[in-house]
């Protein structure tokens, strides 16, 4: 994926961030930078038409191939180094320690789309910290529409524990996105 790695605004620097950032500022700043906009019938925020069918044409072309492929990118190592693990979910580790989980290869290719489309219009986003863009990465995931392994109608599940959170899965084929 040689047309993803180059960030076009390189030269643009702005200067590295030291403290982790809270959630109600992530918001603003993926509004700023038009990834989310405000639906003003709903009062709440939406993503953005363009940086939806961005996304989604990244998520179409990612489906399907081998997530070590792509995981270097998002965890920013050589995938040759990493081991994958699929038992209710995937569990991504290197050197036997854990580097990474999601709760299907569905969230995970959902994940590597978001990444690589942030990167394209987020200001600063090579200089952000690792922390930081996981978050805003993980964010997004719950405004997706559609199962991203195949389309299929997403549902919430009630929470099991009144301290978890309701899980999302696919009408169609299971997978669990968040
Ligand atoms: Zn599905």
């Amino acid at each position: 994926m040689t047309d993803e790695t180059d960030h076009a605004d390189a030269t643009q620097h702005t200067p590295a961030e030291t403290e982790p950032v809270d959630g109600a500022e992530l918001a603003d700043r993926l509004v700023e930078a038009s990834v989310l906009t405000e639906d003003e019938r709903a009062n709440d925020l939406v993503l953005a038409d363009r940086f939806q069918y961005n996304w989604r044409r990244r998520i179409e072309h990612l489906r399907g191939r081998e997530p070590t492929d792509f995981l270097g990118l998002l965890l920013d190592t050589n995938p040759e180094t990493l081991t994958v693990t699929d038992e209710e979910g995937l569990t991504v580790s290197q050197q036997g320690v854990t580097v990474g989980e999601w709760p299907s290869e569905a969230a995970l290719v959902a994940d590597v789309a978001a990444f690589v489309t942030l990167g394209e219009v987020f200001p600063g986003w090579d200089d952000l910290r690792g922390s930081t863009r996981d978050e805003l990465v993980a964010r997004l995931r719950v405004f997706l529409e559609s199962c991203p392994a195949c389309e299929g109608a997403l549902t919430a599940e009630d929470a099991e524990t009144a301290e978890s959170a309701p899980t999302v899965t696919c009408e169609d084929c299971g997978a669990v996105v968040f």
